[in-house]
């Protein structure tokens, strides 16, 4: 049996990467501290209302992750979003659907936050939270960027200095999103719309998107980084008071529920070029949005990157090795 490979995070990057380290005959386990599968690929639940709280929709602008939508659609997961332009794809019958089929057949466990990550006899030893520890050959983290970072330093992992502060510098903004469900049917145009002014950016309404039907509107707004990071600890009711007399008519009917989600790590403020940091010397990896850029496709890409990385001679030469080597790698940042 091969060493086992663990991925943190069942997002796009990890799920994809964990699919082609799977067909390439690894053995991986996939830890997931959420019990859904797809990351910020979401979809929640409020009562009969059902919204894409997170991501909105993907584009296929590469040829590789182009291939991979086709075929997503051929087998009904995804789909144009109805009455949009065609470059905008959605999951089907919401967002969280992709990460569901592309978990399937792989060992993925949820509800498995991982808390500390050290390295342990030229591998790795993973602590999670109320769960045993677990021993892997190599590790992959896939968490945005700086909770990837915090998780290395739990247990005093080293990067090469330059690495470690490049790294360091990918933030994220935060995104309020206010779920909202309305008394009639909404004013939103079917394909949502994108707003320049004022706290809220993007408004789309999930029923005319097909994912809520049966109601008469779900629509989610999410509102601006600036807006989202000053008013990120205000409750669903302050927020409501502060940003809906403003999209009144872009709402067209009156609210009768607000459900607020927080997303402290939306979307890279910085991203770096290179798709994915992988270092064989400690059979470590990082895939992700912050590595590419700050999108869907982008995160596939990295997962898809760097399982190729993984599969050279060079990434598959995991130094067997000692902790001098280590230490010799890593000056710790
Ligand atoms: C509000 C919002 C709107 C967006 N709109 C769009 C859009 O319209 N189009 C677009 O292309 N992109 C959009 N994005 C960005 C897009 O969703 C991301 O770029 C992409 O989904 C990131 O995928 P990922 O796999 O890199 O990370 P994630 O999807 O974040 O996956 C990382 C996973 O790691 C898990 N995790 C974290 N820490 C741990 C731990 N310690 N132990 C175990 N698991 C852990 C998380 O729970 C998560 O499931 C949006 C994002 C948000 C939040």
């Amino acid at each position: 049996m091969n060493e086992t490979i663990a991925v943190v995070g069942a997002g796009i990057a990890g799920l994809l990467l964990a699919r082609e380290l799977k067909a390439r005959g690894e053995n991986v386990v996939v830890l997931e501290k959420s019990r859904g599968l797809g990351g910020r690929l979401a979809t929640k639940r409020v009562e009969a209302a059902v919204f894409d709280s997170g991501a909105q929709y993907f584009t296929a602008k590469s040829e590789r992750f182009a291939a991979r939508v086709v075929e997503w659609a051929a087998h009904g997961v995804v789909a144009p979003w109805p009455g949009a332009s065609a470059h905008r794809w959605i999951a089907r019958p919401s967002m969280n659907a992709l990460g569901k089929y592309l978990a399937e057949g792989l060992d993925v466990r949820r509800e498995s936050k991982v808390i500390k990550v050290q390295r342990a006899d030229g591998g790795w030893e993973l602590m999670i939270e109320n769960q045993s520890a677990m021993r892997a050959g190599r590790l992959v983290l896939t968490a945005p960027m700086p909770q990837s970072l915090a998780l290395l330093q739990t247990g005093s992992v080293g990067l090469p200095d330059k690495l470690a502060g490049e790294l360091a510098a990918l933030t994220y903004h935060p995104c309020l999103a206010l779920l909202l469900t309305l008394e009639g049917p909404s004013a939103v145009p079917a394909e949502g719309v994108a707003l320049a002014d004022g706290p809220v950016r993007w408004i789309a309404d999930n029923t005319k998107k097909g994912i809520s039907p049966g109601l008469a509107a779900a629509v989610t707004v999410h509102l601006n980084p600036a807006f989202s990071a000053e008013h990120y600890a205000k409750t669903e009711s302050e927020l409501a008071a502060l940003v809906l007399p403003g999209i009144e008519s872009n709402l067209g009917s009156p609210v009768s529920n607000v459900t607020l989600q927080r997303w402290r790590f939306s979307e890279p403020a910085a991203t770096r070029v290179e798709p994915c940091v992988w270092l064989p010397e400690l059979g470590l990896g990082l895939a992700g949005d912050a590595l590419g850029g700050p999108r869907v496709e982008a995160a596939a890409l990295s997962g898809l990157a760097l399982a190729e990385r993984m599969a050279t001679k060079a990434g598959a030469a995991r130094a067997k090795s000692s902790a001098a080597h280590v230490q010799e790698v890593g000056s710790v940042a």
